[in-house]
């Protein structure tokens, strides 16, 4: 397809261990922790849901422990089709762990997207929006195809010297600064959700524009997945279904049509 705009819908399926990360006493605080329950049990549905109706494919990051605490929720992604990318194992930030244990988190959550899918994982968010000086070997090491962490473009690249193509993608295009909230993480606000579509419709329509484009969105079933905010998700997918040279895809499906290009053109 000549002159088009890419659009990857991606979910990072947190549930508690979002919250885990944030306060290690996290065990002794069931509302704190229900706060992320919410994704994989209520919120993850609607967006099945959503996608399905509109016969629209996305990308999804699940933490090791969320796939064995929930599977028969996370279940509902792969047999929707979609592919499960690797999101650490506990949702830790690997800034906090030391290399082994970093490698070891690595390594797990690998195994259990493994097992549990029936293929390795192909692609990786880290769960703390930074990586170690080790992190980039473990995912070559293991094989990467495709990376979603960066905020220095608005096209897929080659990372570095890697074969490991990224998708970048920005704050502003993520769910969580607009949304998240708790009593207990200072200094945060809500924004309207009219805000949200608006930021998220303007990125779109002013990218669009351009070449060689590839929008990401990056949001959590537990912070989208609230009704209201669902009404940012439907319109915005309106809104893409509307523009006629627009598409919805995943980071698996562009990693097979792009990455052989760009290793062909680098390797020139
Ligand atoms: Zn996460």
């Amino acid at each position: 397809m000549a002159e088009h705009i890419d659009v990857v819908l991606s979910f990072d399926v947190d549930a508690e261990t979002l919250w885990e990360a944030r306060d290690p006493d996290s065990a002794t605080k069931p509302v704190w922790l229900s706060q992320g329950r919410y994704g994989p049990t209520v919120g993850l549905p609607r967006i099945m849901r959503l996608l399905s109706e509109h016969d629209i494919p996305a990308s999804f990051f699940v933490p090791g422990v969320v796939i064995e605490r929930y599977p028969a929720e996370i279940g509902m992604i792969v047999e929707a089709g979609f592919d499960i990318g690797h999101h650490s194992h506990t949702h830790t930030w690997a800034q906090n762990l030391g290399k082994e244990q970093e490698r070891e988190e690595f390594e797990r959550a690998y195994r259990v997207i493994e097992e549990f899918t029936g293929r390795a994982p192909r692609g990786y968010r880290s769960p703390a929006a930074e990586f170690t000086p080790n992190t980039l070997d473990l995912m070559v090491e293991f094989g990467f195809e495709y990376s979603s962490n960066f905020f220095d473009g608005d096209s897929p690249y080659l990372l570095g010297d890697t074969d490991i193509l990224e998708f970048p993608f920005s704050w502003h295009l993520d769910d969580a600064p607009f949304f998240l909230y708790s009593n207990k993480l200072p200094g945060r606000v809500m924004s309207a959700p009219s805000d949200v579509l608006e930021t998220w419709t303007l990125e779109f329509d002013q990218l669009r524009q351009e070449p060689a484009r590839c929008l990401v969105v990056a949001m959590h079933p537990q912070v989208i997945g609230r009704p209201s905010r669902m009404w940012v998700l439907q319109k915005f997918v309106e809104h893409v279904l509307a523009a006629s040279d627009a598409r919805f895809t995943t980071f698996g499906a562009l990693t097979d049509e792009l990455r052989p290009r760009l290793l062909a053109e680098r390797a020139k």
